[in-house]
């Protein structure tokens, strides 16, 4: 069994489809394929836009249901035999319809709950897994369409629900024991609960659908097709040099994305790392470039220490200092910020005449959580144990990952070494306990220019220029030129 997951970007145009068909046609014939797709193109944006327009009583919802129809009908005129369009376009103008009476309950409700929003979301997979899986049969392969929602059991927290996998993996493994057709094709992103209501799995989601589908029948592959060449060293839009990672493991892959590194989402590493399923980034436009291998066994590069550069921008520090017992207070702290789901990413303590809680987070939390921390200690703030709770914002957090840092001694020396050569003031450092990240809150207006300069220091850096003076050529030394004569290739290479 191999799963291949096909992003938004490759599905966006009838010519990129009609590539999958023949990329899918060369595949061995002696496997079955699981094939998970996004919706079309930007199509989720779409539909959140339109539900938001409705529910603010805008009647433009309606010009963009339009053009997500259009949209789609373009599609089937493109792809498909006239003898199968009809039937195509009546499906997709059924299920706008659908989308258009969801749309106008919001309107006269004037509320958009995120149940309703999910259910508007799905209809981006539900339309491209339908139209998808009929094109494969038109062209030939014997294919059928699967609705996820009945294989992906998840609660009812609607925008980003969280999945079942007792409930998911008995229904997975129970509709593939029977024999199934050689190309199953199923919408990522969504999920349902078990009252049969429509979930999401959070934005960016169909990797995560492909991924547990690919452990709960132990695929032996995990093929993620997208429109890049790969987990890159460093964001390609920011640092020019950047350059796709051959091979990466599971746990610097995963570190990489949660720091920034966009290509794969999250929690995709998980279910196939806990089955050792190896999972290939390809490039849907670029297919004979090698992407990036994410598994168990990477080969290690000895001399390099560092894999990959991400960041997070639009990141806040909150410092609570006083004199405190730091374990009760801290476990408080964490409480009142888990009551509002406040995601902290991470947290430094420290003791000297005062205790310092210093805890890092999205600025976009940060009004939320001065609210719950300053209500949490307000006796204490009141009696002055306490200092108020301090705020800075408009920070950023670099990530340098890389399994190696452990074996090779001075990578945070070069770090911040490099970070203070361009003037870059560290505002707070973390190193993971793995040691295979190297955390650092900097100026967000610094970011770029963070990021430019490590990845020279990592990747970039020129040969080193040696003169070298030789005085006498007796055995010694003209055994020593015979020898660097012999070695060129690796100092020229090196
Ligand atoms: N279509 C969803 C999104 O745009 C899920 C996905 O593409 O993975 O977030």
């Amino acid at each position: 069994m191999q799963v291949l997951k096909f992003g938004g970007s490759s599905i966006a145009h009838s010519n990129s489809i009609q590539k999958i068909c023949n990329l899918l046609e060369k595949k061995p014939i002696e496997r079955q394929y699981l094939i998970v797709v996004s919706a079309l193109g930007n199509i989720t944006d779409q539909l959140i836009k339109c539900g938001k327009l409705a529910s603010k009583r805008k009647n433009t919802y309606k010009n963009i249901l339009k053009k997500i129809e259009i949209i789609h009908i373009n599609i089937i005129r493109d792809l498909f035999t006239i003898k199968n369009q009809n039937n195509l376009i009546s499906w997709i103008k059924k299920n706008i319809n659908n989308l258009e009476s969801l749309c106008d309950g919001i309107f006269q409700v004037k509320k958009l709950s995120k149940q309703s929003l999910d259910e508007i979301m799905s209809f981006g997979e539900l339309s491209s897994s339908f139209l998808i899986s009929e094109k494969l049969r038109e062209h030939g392969l014997d294919t059928i369409c699967k609705d996820s929602r009945d294989l992906i059991i998840t609660d009812s927290q609607f925008g980003c629900a969280q999945v079942n996998f007792i409930d998911s993996n008995y229904h997975i493994i129970k509709f593939f024991s029977k024999k199934k057709p050689k190309y199953v094709v199923l919408p990522g992103f969504i999920g349902s609960t078990k009252e049969k209501k429509t979930t999401t799995l959070g934005r960016g989601g169909s990797d995560y659908t492909a991924s547990i589908l690919a452990a709960a029948t132990s695929a032996n592959l995990l093929e993620i097709w997208t429109d890049v060449s790969g987990i890159m060293t460093a964001n390609p839009k920011i640092v020019k040099n950047a350059i796709p990672i051959k091979e990466i493991s599971y746990e610097e892959a995963m570190e990489l994305s949660h720091f920034g590194a966009k290509v794969i989402y999250p929690p995709t590493i998980q279910p196939a790392m806990k089955k050792k399923i190896p999972i290939k980034i390809k490039n849907t436009f670029y297919p004979n470039d090698p992407g990036t291998l994410i598994y168990i066994d990477k080969n290690i590069n000895i001399s390099k220490p560092v894999t990959g550069i991400s960041g997070i921008k639009n990141i806040s520090l909150l410092i609570l200092e006083g004199n405190i017992c730091l374990p009760e207070y801290s476990k408080r702290l964490f409480e009142a910020l888990l009551r509002d789901k406040i995601n902290v990413i991470f947290i430094k303590q420290s003791f000297s005449k005062n205790s310092i809680i210093t805890v890092v987070i999205y600025e976009m939390d940060v009004i939320k959580a001065k609210k719950l921390i300053n209500y949490e200690f307000y006796k204490e703030i009141n009696k002055k144990k306490i200092k108020p709770l301090k705020i800075e914002n408009d920070l950023c957090i670099i990530a340098v990952v890389g399994d190696n840092m452990k074996n090779i001694h001075c990578t945070s020396g070069k770090i911040f070494s490099s970070l203070g050569r361009n003037n870059i003031n560290v505002r707070a450092i973390v190193q993971g306990s793995t040691e295979k990240n190297i955390l650092a809150v900097i100026q967000k207006r610094d970011f770029e220019k963070a990021l430019k300069t490590l990845h020279v220091t990592f990747f970039e850096s020129k040969p080193k220029q040696i003169n070298l003076f030789i005085c006498g050529l007796g055995k010694v030394g003209s055994t020593l030129l015979k020898q660097i004569n012999k070695q060129k290739n690796i100092y020229y290479k090196n």
